[in-house]
């Protein structure tokens, strides 16, 4: 955990979030600034910063991510319709909130 990010802050209570999903490994909440009418934020609760920083013993979360992103794009009914899946890394590639977070937008119709 680190005491000044944001999504750690969330993640800790600490700051207030539409949580949609929660488990041990994970939480999953809606973006605050929505780029499309489904958003949503899939966030490990484990302080990762980044793509790049990922080893061996995130295999499972980075599955879990992915899984829970499917399952989510069902419950919202967008499953059929389509949506994107995205990873911004690190500033050239847009990541302005340096703990890993996988984007599910969609909804488009
Ligand atoms: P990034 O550009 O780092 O991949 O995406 C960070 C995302 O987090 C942005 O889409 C931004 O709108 C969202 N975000 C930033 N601060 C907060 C916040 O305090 N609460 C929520 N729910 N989303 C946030
Ligand atoms: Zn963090």
């Amino acid at each position: 955990m680190e005491k000044d990010c944001v999504f750690c802050q969330i993640i800790r209570g600490e700051k207030a979030a539409d949580f949609l999903y929660q488990d041990e490994s994970l939480v999953v909440f809606k973006d605050i600034h929505p780029h499309a009418p489904i958003h949503l934020l899939i966030v490990p609760r484990r302080h990762i910063r980044s793509i790049n920083d990922l080893t061996e013993q995130d295999r499972d979360v980075i599955s879990e991510m992915i899984l829970r992103a499917g399952e989510m794009a069902r419950e919202h009914s967008i499953a059929e319709s389509g949506y994107k899946l995205l990873f911004n890394v690190e500033r050239g590639g847009g990541q302005v909130i340096p703990h890993l977070h996988l984007h599910l937008v969609g909804g488009w119709g």
